[in-house]
């Protein structure tokens, strides 16, 4: 079980469709933001202008690509979607950007994985809605300048930090998301056992949830497999006694924690005693970049109370060990 992996087979990718929530109102959490973007919608949708280029950024599976959609059906345009990696040649990028229409939204991915050359190309194209192409070749070649249509660069990532100033300074919306509390991943899955016809009890929910690493994509991926145990080894409704039951055979932490999670846990504690340890040593100790851990682990081992950044570096808390099982021993240099 990879709930964190994007390859889903044709007959999941029909499910994932069809849990994505489609306009503001299906969509729960993140209020603050939500509020925001309703006001920049209904000002753009009155003004018949398309949107600021908008930023989201944040851990994996809270909803970038939703919002994304959200949007392009909230200002009622198009949508065109890639990635940062995908789009290799400033020529790629050219062929989506000219096929953009008037307001539409082309949403990227993944923004901070774009060649330098691409991202540079799309600079002109987010602020002047121009861009210069090639045409002919040899000692014919010369560019011509074409104007596009106004759109709304959505971009998406990860690792915000990994994002050029210029790039950064071209949103002029920039919206981080949150991990979601365990009372919002319940509504959530409650959301999706009932798009899937699933009876469900509030006790099983809440179990699912608490279990989700403050993750929606986790949630209905959990959702999914303990369906599939109450089909099977149950009798079709989901309730606490085989919420816990498949849980358990998927091997799923109490606290949602994923193997990297553990591992920071586990290495901070076996080999810094505890900490504090900085975070260019402890990414090296667990072979990820110091950027991924900042950026995508530890906000959520912070908010769970896993571990506390102090001026030293990072250190676990009690309740890591007791996670883990562990004794704490006498700590770092004390
Ligand atoms: P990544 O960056 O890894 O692509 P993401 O942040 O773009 O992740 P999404 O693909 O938008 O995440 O969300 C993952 C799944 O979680 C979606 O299919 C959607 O069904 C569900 N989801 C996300 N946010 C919400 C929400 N607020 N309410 C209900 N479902 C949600």
């Amino acid at each position: 079980l990879n709930p964190n992996n994007d390859n889903f087979t044709p007959e999941e990718l029909d499910v994932e469709k069809k849990l994505r929530p489609l306009t503001f109102e299906d969509f729960t959490g993140q209020d603050q933001v939500l509020k925001n973007l309703l006001v920049f919608v209904q000002a753009a949708n009155l003004r018949e202008e398309a949107l600021d280029h908008t930023l989201f950024h944040g851990p994996p599976g809270l909803g970038k690509t939703t919002l994304a959609h959200i949007l392009a059906n909230e200002l009622d345009v198009g949508i065109k979607v890639t990635s940062g990696p995908v789009l290799d040649k400033p020529g790629d990028l050219a062929g989506l950007l000219t096929n953009l229409e008037d307001r539409d939204v082309l949403f990227i991915d993944e923004i901070h994985r774009l060649s330098p050359i691409v991202e540079e190309y799309l600079y002109s194209a987010m602020e002047d809605y121009k861009i210069d192409i090639m045409i002919e070749s040899g000692p014919n070649a010369r560019t011509v300048q074409i104007n596009l249509n106004p759109f709304t660069l959505v971009g998406a990532t990860t690792r915000s930090g990994l994002l050029t100033a210029p790039m950064r300074a071209r949103f002029g919306i920039s919206s981080r998301l949150q991990y979601y509390k365990t009372d919002l991943l319940t509504t959530i899955v409650q959301r999706s056992a009932s798009i899937l016809n699933m009876p469900i009890s509030m006790e099983a929910a809440i179990e699912i949830a608490g279990r989700s690493r403050g993750t929606p994509r986790i949630a209905n991926a959990l959702l999914r497999r303990v369906r599939d145990f109450a089909q099977i080894k149950g009798n079709g409704k989901i309730d606490i006694k085989i919420a816990k039951f498949a849980l358990q055979a998927l091997n799923v932490d109490a606290h949602g924690l994923d193997e990297m999670d553990n591992k920071i846990l586990t290495t901070i504690i076996d080999k810094f005693k505890g900490g504090p340890v900085g975070i260019t040593t402890l990414a090296t100790a667990v072979s990820e970049s110091s950027e991924t851990i900042e950026e995508v682990y530890e906000p959520f081992l912070i908010q769970q109370g896993f571990i506390m950044r102090t001026p030293r570096g990072r250190e676990v808390t009690e309740q890591a060990y007791k996670h883990l099982g562990k004794i704490k021993g006498p700590t770092q240099g004390g």
